[in-house]
């Protein structure tokens, strides 16, 4: 029934099992939802806000209260109907056909994606088999592809293991191409690459508002880069792409950031306890996570995924996926869930 463009043939929909888990650690949300105070604040925002009216055009009350948190202007943000459509514009604009993005694998599966739906080539480069990053072999390939744009997951999804660094910082001095760190995590780590903006006009930091401060259901993230950049990602997103909801809404949670601290720390004090407790269960393997989900390898993988499923905890089976063989990812939830969790693991 008509012939779409060239390409698409060789790309399924985007498909994840959409079942209403009553324990939801598959998709590495916040938990909980928004700090009581801060929903109150968002709500009463919406209330004023006309639902008549366009939003601004280029959400520039946001772009500002971000810049302002990062000593940067307003040039140098672009805000996105999620982190995923700044990425997804990046390789659009500095991509097409003939061009090349190289990324880290395993990763993030959309990176290969956003390069696909941008006519461009998809170069995976494999992470050593400890999931830590063999720099020269990345810029290698980079060098011999030309890439025109590196895509490293800081910290890496679904690994949960970091690149140090050092180790971005000499990846950026070396390549020759736009150099984006993907932070999605980035506050459950606590470093960022964030510094190499002023030092490389190469660089971009994504950010989301989707995970650290549980604002999935807005669909809002940013990108923070050199001006010149900015304004090429801005050719390619459509006018008014985040909506006045969620422009308010981000607003708001950003301004109120300090209120999301004691979440972020719980989170990661039960990361840490839970991968001890998986770590001591004869025959687990827990990856080092900087994140607030766990890479659990077990030849048993696809039995446990059975089992907790069966108690209504939904994990993401990575277990037939390239590079993660016997894998699962668990995202870290309340104490109760990864409690739960645990019961299911060792019963
Ligand atoms: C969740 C996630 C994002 C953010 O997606 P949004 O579109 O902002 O919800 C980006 N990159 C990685 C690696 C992620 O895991």
């Amino acid at each position: 029934m008509f012939v779409p463009r060239a390409g698409l043939e060789t790309l399924k929909p985007y498909s994840i099992e959409e079942i209403n888990w009553s324990v939801r650690l598959d998709a590495n949300e916040r938990p909980t939802d928004l700090p009581p105070a801060v929903k109150a604040r968002v709500i009463e925002k919406l209330s004023a806000l006309p639902f008549n009216r366009y939003p601004e055009i280029s959400a520039q009350s946001l772009k500002e209260t971000i810049a302002a948190g990062f000593n940067v202007t307003a040039a140098n943000v672009i805000i996105g109907s999620g982190s995923s459509e700044g990425l997804f514009a990046l390789c659009y604009a500095y991509g097409g056909a003939g061009r090349s993005i190289v990324y880290p694998t395993p990763s993030f599966s959309m990176y290969g994606i956003y390069a696909k739906l941008a006519d461009s080539r998809p170069v995976p480069v494999e992470l050593n088999s400890d999931y830590t990053l063999d720099a020269d072999k990345l810029l290698a390939a980079a060098k011999q592809a030309e890439a025109n744009v590196i895509l490293l997951c800081n910290p890496n999804n679904p690994t949960g293991t970091v690149i140090p660094s050092e180790q971005i910082e000499y990846i950026a001095a070396n390549a020759r191409c736009l150099v984006v760190v993907d932070e999605a995590y980035h506050e459950f780590y606590g470093q960022s690459s964030v510094n190499l903006l002023n030092k490389y006009p190469h660089v971009v930091i994504a950010r989301t508002f989707s995970k650290a401060y549980g604002l999935a259901a807005a669909r809002v993230g940013y990108l923070l880069a050199h001006e010149d950049i900015i304004k090429t990602i801005g050719k390619v997103l459509l006018p008014y792409n985040v909506n006045a909801l969620t422009l308010v809404t981000a607003e708001t949670v950003y301004q109120l950031r300090r209120e999301f601290a004691a979440g972020i720390a719980e989170i990661v004090r039960e990361r840490e306890k839970l991968a001890a407790a998986l770590n001591a269960v004869p025959g687990m393997e827990v990856f080092p996570s900087q994140s607030n989900f766990l890479l659990v390898r077990t030849s048993s993988a696809a039995a446990l995924v059975a089992r907790l499923r069966a108690r209504g905890v939904g994990v993401r089976d990575f277990s037939a996926a390239p590079g993660l063989t016997n894998c699962i990812r668990i995202t870290v939830g309340t104490p109760e869930e990864n409690a739960l969790v645990m019961e299911v693991v060792t019963a």
